[in-house]
């Protein structure tokens, strides 16, 4: 038979999830071999986070530029948006480069090819010319997931996922995005700063529909100053295409109604790597929608066999993947591990930016008998209005009886950052007590948290 080499750990994919589960168990003294059939860095480094970021900052400074934003302040901003695209190239480069190194000197093996299971303990992967195979004592998947398809708008030249949506050469003189959530307000909202006619169709009753509706209103407002056309109880039907553009014919409740732009976008979710990898071989229980199910310490049924990240339920996001990478990748060292979902942050980079972290109110006023709320606004807050980005507020909700923060929510400029400090407090069971005697700097973004604790204690300063 063939050679089957034998190995210590292996990871099933470079994302965010695979590549922290890599460095951890080898710190931790395991002897570790990474498989990824692409880059290391996964969809976050490569197509994802990172360079949808990057596009982001280089719209909001066109932008500021371009419509002279500040007072007093006015220029003629242009725009090379090849230049962009390569500057952003150069970002992606530069974060994978970095995992690279980080591997490199931890001592992980990393091999290209793409990795599916033949046995409990024994993955074969193929790269374009050959295929090998490898025994192990443990395993992490971490493969990740790809955008779904609509079947009637099947991808073409004019019918763009997220990738190729982020790596466009030109800025489309207008674009279609379907599917309002998170990625295709980011994107949408991004292209529009540049200058494309954008229209957003969404399915449900309004845009970001898994955030409360009071925080996807101020976004809506924005997204209406760039001039893009939101429509919501809206179903994409298909799609004609030319050499030049593409329509999308799509129902308003039972009202159908057409569009024409250069590309349509669609960012309907994502499904999880699952498909091929033989899991129905080795017999590995799977969740809902192509998950794969698991314990509080990422453990599928299979004792030695782990899953993390977009593959396992729970949101899906880098952060949770890594998370999630660390517990696993502790659990096979030895420790005793395990989850915990309280503090997950959700972001959403739309101007302006959307965080949250822990309970909603409704899931607080489900879970504690009296819930308090402490809501502070950036127009009362100094710096927020020296930076001119005085539209938001902070929302803390508290339980009554102990005064232990239980959710936070903040809308407005550098949100994703704000939620830091309170995913901290929740984590530490912090109480509004501790945030408010806690001294933040001044003038800084940051004493909106303690303001807003104030607030819900009913000793505000800086609000009536
Ligand atoms: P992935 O990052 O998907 O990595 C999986 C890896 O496995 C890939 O490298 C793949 O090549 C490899 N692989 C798959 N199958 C095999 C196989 N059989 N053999 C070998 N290798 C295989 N999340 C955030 O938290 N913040 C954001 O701002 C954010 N922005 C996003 C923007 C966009 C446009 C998109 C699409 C996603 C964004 N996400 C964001 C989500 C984030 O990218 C994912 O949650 C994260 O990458 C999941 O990490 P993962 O390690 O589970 O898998």
């Amino acid at each position: 038979g063939e050679l089957t080499e034998e190995v210590d750990v292996v990871i099933i994919g470079g994302g965010p999830g695979g590549y922290v589960a890599a460095i951890r168990a080898a710190q931790l003294g395991r002897q570790v071999t990474l498989i990824d059939k692409a880059e290391v860095g996964g969809v976050c480094l490569n197509r994802g986070c990172i360079p949808s970021k990057a596009l982001i900052s280089a719209a909001d400074r066109y932008e500021a530029a371009h419509e002279s934003l500040f007072p007093g302040i006015s220029t003629t901003a242009s725009l090379d948006f090849s230049e962009v695209q390569k500057w952003k190239q150069s970002v992606v480069d530069k974060m994978t480069g970095g995992v690279k190194t980080l591997l490199k000197g931890n001592k992980v093996t990393v091999i290209s090819g793409e990795a599916f299971f033949v046995k409990p303990d024994e993955i074969r992967v193929m790269t374009e010319v050959e295929g090998h195979n490898y025994h192990f004592e443990d395993c992490i998947i971490a493969t990740g997931s790809r955008p779904i398809e609509l079947k009637s708008i099947p991808n073409s030249d004019r019918v763009l996922s997220s990738t190729e949506a982020l790596s466009l050469s030109e800025v489309p003189k207008s674009l279609i995005v379907i599917g309002g959530g998170y990625i295709g307000i980011e994107l949408g909202q991004t292209y529009a700063k540049l200058g494309t006619k954008v229209t957003i169709v969404e399915g449900t009753s309004s845009i970001l529909p898994t955030f409360e509706a009071q925080l996807s209103r101020l976004v809506l407002r924005n997204l209406k100053k760039y001039n893009v056309d939101i429509f919501t109880d809206a179903l994409a039907q298909s799609v004609k295409e030319t050499k030049d553009d593409v329509t999308l014919t799509f129902t308003v409740r039972g009202e159908e109604k057409t569009v024409t732009a250069d590309y349509v976008l669609v960012t309907v979710g994502r499904r999880p790597n699952t498909d091929e990898l033989g899991l129905e071989t080795i017999g590995i229980q799977m969740a809902e929608k192509g998950l794969i199910a698991v314990d509080a310490q990422c453990k599928t049924n299979l004792d030695h066999i782990y899953a993390i990240g977009d593959i396992v339920p729970g949101p899906a996001l880098a952060h949770k993947a890594s998370y999630e990478g660390k517990v696993a990748a502790e659990v096979i060292a030895g420790q005793h591990s395990i989850v915990d979902y309280r503090c997950v942050p959700a972001v959403v980079f739309s101007d302006p930016e959307i965080a949250v972290v822990g309970l909603t109110e409704e899931e607080a006023k489900q879970a504690y008998k009296e819930v308090v709320i402490g809501r502070f606004p950036y127009a009362a807050n100094g710096r927020a209005t020296a930076l001119n980005a005085d539209a938001g507020y902070v929302k803390l909700m508290a339980d009554k009886e102990s005064g232990l923060l239980v959710g936070a929510q903040v809308i407005g400029h550098e949100a994703s950052n704000l939620i830091a400090e309170l995913g901290l407090a929740i984590e530490m069971s912090a109480t509004l007590e501790d945030i408010a005697l806690t001294i933040h700097a001044h003038p800084t973004l940051g004493e909106m948290v303690m303001e807003a604790s104030e607030v819900a204690l009913g000793l505000p300063i800086h609000v009536l």
